[in-house]
């Protein structure tokens, strides 16, 4: 609990919230960081990213690889969807979820545009 003459003079406070109760924190938040302490306060320019971030191996689960399978993950899909328009397949449709940015394709001008 921060003391009472802080909150007067326009200190922010942490903006977190308990997953269990639904309350706010009452900390302070710390300077230039929009949680306290205890909620992760980090600064945006002091987040590491990418090959500067300790837990980075080989970039596959970076968010450029990531976006980059997605990418492809739809264009296989539509691929499918395709192939099940033109009758080139009587195989069942790849269950589970579909790709981000899925879009179905359901008509031939849509297939030119995926073919392209
Ligand atoms: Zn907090």
């Amino acid at each position: 609990m921060p003391l009472p003459s802080m909150k007067l003079h326009g200190a922010k406070s942490c903006t977190a919230k308990s997953k269990r109760t639904g309350l706010s924190c009452n900390n302070l938040a710390a300077y230039g960081c929009r949680t306290c302490r205890m909620h992760g306060a980090r600064k945006a320019e002091s987040i590491k990213r990418g090959e500067q971030h300790p837990n980075y191996v080989h970039g596959g689960r970076t968010l450029e690889a990531q976006l980059e399978q997605s990418a492809t993950a739809c264009r296989l899909q539509q691929l499918e969807d395709a192939m099940h328009l033109l009758n080139m397949t009587t195989a069942k449709r790849s269950p589970g979820r579909k790709a981000n940015g899925y879009c179905k394709v359901t008509s031939l001008d849509e297939i030119k545009k995926v073919i392209k």
